[in-house]
């Protein structure tokens, strides 16, 4: 089948895939005037049951999108970051966030249900615009057009594909050759809890708390209803999956002798989730002539630095930018021009993210000493604390470089 040529400036685009990245590309590329097709697997929209959070870098480009009052809206907005120790509570540093962070990078930092933020995407791309239940089993392109085969063997052609298709894209394939999802060492249990089944607690509003080979990450949603936990520990081997269960009691054995109150969190969390944390390879260029990827399928990174959805968030915005005014003929040079404004920064925080982890995770003892006495000496230059340098980046508002 054909993507009929329709309104706007007349150029055709698929869209491969509506995760936050696929439908936030969607809506993008419609506000530059393109017709979009936007093409998924599953055979209806769905989001995990998880928090996220967004810094300001991911709510400047969500406001680029028109989106940031529907999602703002069933938000919290925490007022501080705790960095605290594993064993005892006592706080490492702070990093400020609520308004002042507002002011300084322009939007706010956010935490909200996925599926708030997935269904105030997905709001905004009209259903006819939409194919589901149609996984993308082949993508290719000749000068003039880009193409996608379907697994029923259906042939979409458009002007441009953006290949928005997760961890593991099969656009990357057909790209870039057979580099394979690399799994990080470390896995995360997960879990949302009614924030009333913890409120004796007396927990910080937003912490992180440090121990060896692990940390903890916990913070409210749905405005204060729920708290989003999320467990990270070292395990040989784990799957990549958003409903795997651990087994009964898991998570509390393996955070034994942690600080009470995060122990508690953990028991009364129930039965986690289980969740092998993966990561891509950066790659030194994300597009093919008219066809690109965005979102994970270029920079899957482990999450320590709550970034992964950011960054997609910021290629959709910066890709509307480079497409904007183009036609079908400038679509190769405008992928260009997209992937020059985001891969150094997506391939910088990937890098940072992981060694995040390694900061987070140093044995007891000298090492994590010294990297606590670090920390604190930065956020007493540093307020807004040692993630702050990814939130400038790539502001879509820029005007695009051309
Ligand atoms: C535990 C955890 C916590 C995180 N926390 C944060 C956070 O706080 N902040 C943050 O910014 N990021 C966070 N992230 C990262 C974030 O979740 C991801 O970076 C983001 O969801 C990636 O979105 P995406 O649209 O690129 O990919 P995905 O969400 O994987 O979407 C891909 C879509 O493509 C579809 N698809 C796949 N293959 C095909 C095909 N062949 N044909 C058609 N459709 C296909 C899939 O069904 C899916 O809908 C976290 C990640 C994890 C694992």
């Amino acid at each position: 089948m054909r993507v009929r040529r329709g309104g706007g400036r007349g150029m055709r685009a698929i869209v491969v895939g509506a995760g936050i990245g696929g439908l936030a590309a969607a809506v993008s590329l419609r506000r530059a005037g393109c017709e979009v097709t936007l093409v998924e697997r599953a055979p209806r929209f769905t989001e995990a049951g998880a928090g996220i959070q967004l810094a300001p870098n991911a709510t400047r480009a969500l406001r680029r999108l028109g989106l940031l009052d529907a999602v703002a809206a069933r938000a919290d907005r925490p007022s501080h970051l705790s960095f605290r120790t594993w064993s005892d509570g006592a706080e490492i540093c702070r990093a400020t966030l609520g308004r002042a962070a507002e002011e300084a990078f322009g939007a706010p930092y956010l935490q909200v249900h996925r599926a708030d933020l997935h269904r105030a995407l997905a709001a905004a791309v009209p259903s006819r615009s939409v194919r589901l239940d149609s996984a993308v089993v082949r993508v290719g392109q000749d000068d003039e057009h880009a193409h996608v085969t379907t697994a029923s063997g259906e042939r979409l052609d458009a002007d441009l594909v953006v290949a928005a298709d997760g961890l593991r894209s099969t656009a990357r394939r057909w790209l870039f050759g057979a580099d394979e999802a690399v799994y990080s060492g470390t896995a995360a249990y997960r879990a949302l809890l009614p924030a009333a089944a913890v409120a004796d607690l007396d927990l910080p509003e937003y912490a992180l708390w440090l121990g060896p080979g692990r940390h903890v990450v916990h913070y409210r949603v749905r405005r204060g209803e729920l708290l989003n936990v999320v467990a990270v520990f070292r395990a040989e081997a784990a799957r990549e999956s958003w409903t795997d269960r651990a087994e009964p009691g898991e998570q509390v054995r393996e955070f034994d002798g942690w600080d009470p109150r995060v122990l508690r969190v953990l028991e009364r969390a129930g039965r986690m989730l289980r969740h092998g944390l993966h990561t891509r390879a950066p790659l030194a260029r994300w597009n093919s002539g008219r066809v690109t990827l965005l979102g994970d399928s270029a920079h899957a990174m482990v999450p320590f630095q709550a970034q992964g959805a950011a960054q997609a968030l910021l290629d959709a915005a910066v890709l509307g930018d480079a497409l904007a005014g183009a036609t079908a003929a400038d679509v190769p040079a405008a992928l260009d021009r997209y992937v020059r404004r985001r891969l150094a920064t997506a391939t910088s925080v990937q890098a940072g993210s992981a060694r995040a982890g390694e900061d987070y995770h140093l044995p007891d003892g000298p090492e994590a000493r010294a990297r606590d006495a670090r920390m604190a000496a930065h956020a007493a230059e540093n307020e807004f604390g040692p993630h702050a340098v990814a939130w400038a980046a790539d502001a879509p508002e820029e005007p695009p470089v051309r």
